[in-house]
Formats: C-alpha cells, structure tokens, sequence
C-alpha cells in the first residue's frame, strides 16, 4: 500500500505543465501539497480519517429540507431560479442578524454581505485589501484554507503564538510593533477566536478587550472568522469581537456547520464602507451568491426548529470529542500532548521533539490511519512536530480504533 501512497504522489506532483511560464506571479502561490494526494487514499473505508474537517450531517432532517424545498419551488421556483442580489436576499439577511444577536452582535440586515461559504469571504476581504507584500497576522497555527487564500493574493503572513487561553496579547503587541519598525504595513489580523481551526483552543473573556485594544491602537483591522461559534459543548456562545468594536472587525459566519456545507452560504458582517466593497467584489467574483441555497436556508430556519439542530450536532460532537480525548488518554505515549476543546471539532497534538508527523503520514496511512501534519497549518514550514486530528466525521468507535491505530505508529516511529 505504501508503494501505491507513494507513486500517487509522485504522480500529482512531478506532471509536467506547459503553461507554467505564462501564469500570473500570485499563481506561483497557488500548490496542491503532497498531502492532498495522501488525502485521496485516506478516504478509502479501511482508513480512519482523523484528517479531514467535513461536518458530520448524519442527523439533520433530510424529510424537512426536502418538503422547504419542494414548497420553495411550488410557491417562489422563478425568484429562486433567477440571479439576485449582489449582496444577498432581504429575508436571509435578516435570519442572519437574528443568529448574530446570539453572539452578541446587534447587527442590521444591510451590514451584511451574503457569500459563497465563508471561504469566498476571507477571498473577498484579501481580494479588497492586500497588495502584494501586505502583512497579514494570523494565529499560528492557522487555518489552513485562510492561508492558501493569503498566499495567493501574495500577502506576507506573521505568524503569532496562542497559548491554552488563545492569542497572546503581548506577543501580538511584539509582532505588530516589530513588523512595523520593518517599515512593513499590516493590513489586518486574521483570528478564529472560538474553538479554533486546527488549535481547538478558544480566547479568553479576559483577552478579547485587550486584543480589540492592541488593534485599535496600531489601527489594524480584525478579520474575525467564526464558523464553530455556536457549536460550544458548554454554556451560551461567546460573545463576538465584533459584539464590542463594529468599526475596526469584519466578523465571518457560516452554515456549513450548523446546517449543511452543500449549499455553500455564509455571510461578512462588515463596517459600511468595507461593505460596499465586498458587494462590489462579489459582483466580480460570482454576479451574486445563489438565490436558491439563500431561499432553501431561510425556509428551513422558518420551519425547522433550527436552534434544537444545533443542540443535537452539539450533543454528537462533545460525544465525539469525549470519545477521542479518553481514548488519547488511554493509548498514546506518555511524551504526547493535547488540548481537550470545549467545542468545534479538532484536537492539536504535539509531539515529542524529532517525530516529523509529515514524514510519518505516509507510514499512518500505511496503518490505516489518518491526520493532518501541523505544518500545514503554517505559512512558515514550522509544525512539524504536532498534528491535527478531527473527531467531527467518524463514530466513536471508529475514532477510538483510529487513536489507537495512530498510538502504535508513534510508538514505532520513536523506536526509530
Ligand atoms: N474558516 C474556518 C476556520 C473553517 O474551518 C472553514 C471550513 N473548514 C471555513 C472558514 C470555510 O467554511 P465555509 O466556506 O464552508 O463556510
């Protein structure tokens, strides 16, 4: 199996391109990393993919979606089937302002920017303000689609360590101050405070009027991208920066994971002028986002008990977080490390100095197990001694089996 992980990579990365000479600079930017190979055979059944971050929609009604749409296209087929507004339906919008109260945000429907996914927001927020060789501050690690965004807009990224209680005030007050005696020019800072993607960790009450603060003062906007913010496992959600700052954060939402990633909406909240931008950019990118996922989304809120949907993913996931936390505590070595988050969907481990969890995939894989190697999630080749794993997708047993699976080849690779 290893000979055949191997020749597939190979494969995807040496095919030869004749047009390589006529792209653009910032395509340079764009790879397909090895790993995206790994990944084609990490989806094979035998193989417990830890890897991958796709929200697990077992549960949701699939009955009550199908009759919202049938009714949809009984009573509104030709508005649904049209092009719409570059920036979005009425009625979605002002779903959207309802869920963001929330959070704490007391937003009103023409400060938001319908778009495709969130994903098409963090483009269109780079798209606006980055010009090649901008500074962007992103938590390290980071989101690993946000940085493939950045680099293809060609945005230098300064990384910025989080601790158990996230971002660190002082060190983002450090990077900023010594960026700038550079003469370099920040742009923004790119945050996902809640649950993190791939740390799991979540800033501190505490921290985030500090972090508001520090921005404020050095006059950086904050890109604050929410997508697990309502699926904490304890209490009510957190309050949102943007909750306490309208004017210097673009707050990012998504339903890919609280409802359903195929119909690919999400939303920016932006301050007024930013947001006459992003409609702009919007109508460049995509003329307008699609009228018939905006109308199925705000049909399917209108008659399903949407907020009891969150509750039941909520319930799955702190199951599934349970499961891969007792089964780490149970089977790994004990030179191993990890965060236990209180919601999303990752775990980050950090490993013993020397294990390099990229060269081991191929080997997890080879044991039928599979995870993301934390380099991924830097823009600067760090990471090499930690990973991410998802408990979002497979059963609990499936994800203890996968632990145990990954514990025998750590265990191997320090023998080495
Ligand atoms: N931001 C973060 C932190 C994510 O984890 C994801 C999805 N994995 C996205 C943005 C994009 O989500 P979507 O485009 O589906 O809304």
């Amino acid at each position: 199996m290893l000979v055949s992980i191997m020749s597939e990579i190979s494969r995807s990365s040496t095919r030869l391109d004749q047009y390589v000479d006529r792209y653009a600079a910032r395509t340079k930017g764009m790879t397909a990393s090895e790993i995206r190979a790994l990944f084609a055979v990490a989806s094979r059944p035998e193989v417990v993919s830890l890897a991958g971050g796709m929200p697990n929609i077992s549960g949701l009604p699939l009955d009550i979606v199908g009759r919202a749409i049938g009714d949809l296209i009984k009573t509104n087929g030709p508005t649904a089937m049209q092009y719409g507004s570059g920036q979005g339906t009425p009625e979605l919008r002002e779903q959207i302002c309802e869920i963001m109260r929330m959070e704490g945000i007391d937003a009103h429907p023409d400060d938001v920017v319908v778009t495709v996914g969130s994903q098409q927001a963090v483009d269109l927020v780079t798209r606006i303000f980055i010009d090649p060789g901008d500074v962007i501050i992103c938590e390290a690690p980071s989101y690993v689609g946000a940085l493939g965004v950045f680099r293809a807009y060609q945005a230098d990224i300064v990384h910025v360590e989080m601790d158990e209680h996230g971002l660190v005030p002082e060190l983002l007050e450090q990077a900023i101050a010594a960026t700038k005696a550079a003469g370099r020019t920040i742009k923004f800072l790119y945050t996902i405070p809640n649950f993190h993607n791939p740390a799991g960790v979540t800033l501190s009450a505490e921290r985030r009027p500090e972090i508001l603060r520090i921005c404020r003062e050095a006059d950086i906007l904050i890109l604050e991208d929410n997508p697990y913010g309502l699926l904490g496992f304890d209490g009510p959600p957190h309050r949102a920066l943007r909750a306490d700052e309208a004017e210097g954060v673009i707050y990012l939402g998504s339903f890919s994971k609280t409802f359903a990633p195929g119909f690919r909406v999400g939303w920016a909240l932006a301050p007024h002028a930013v947001r006459e931008k992003l409609v702009l950019a919007q109508e460049s990118a995509t003329l307008c986002p699609p009228a018939f996922s905006q109308m199925a989304i705000s049909a399917y809120l209108e008659q399903h008990d949407w907020q009891g949907q969150i509750k039941q993913f909520r319930e799955m996931y702190r199951e599934r977080r349970d499961a891969m936390i007792s089964a780490l505590e149970d089977m790994m070595p004990a030179s191993v490390r990890w965060n236990v988050p209180d919601g999303g969907f990752y775990v980050w481990l950090t490993l013993p100095p020397g294990i390099d969890s990229k060269a081991m995939l191929p080997r997890a894989v080879t044991a039928r197990v599979a995870y993301v190697p934390g380099t991924a999630f830097y823009a600067d080749g760090f990471g090499t001694s930690s990973m991410r794993l998802s408990f979002c997708y497979p059963t609990p047993e499936r994800i203890r089996e996968g632990v145990r699976r990954l514990a025998g080849v750590l265990e191997q690779e320090m023998e080495l």
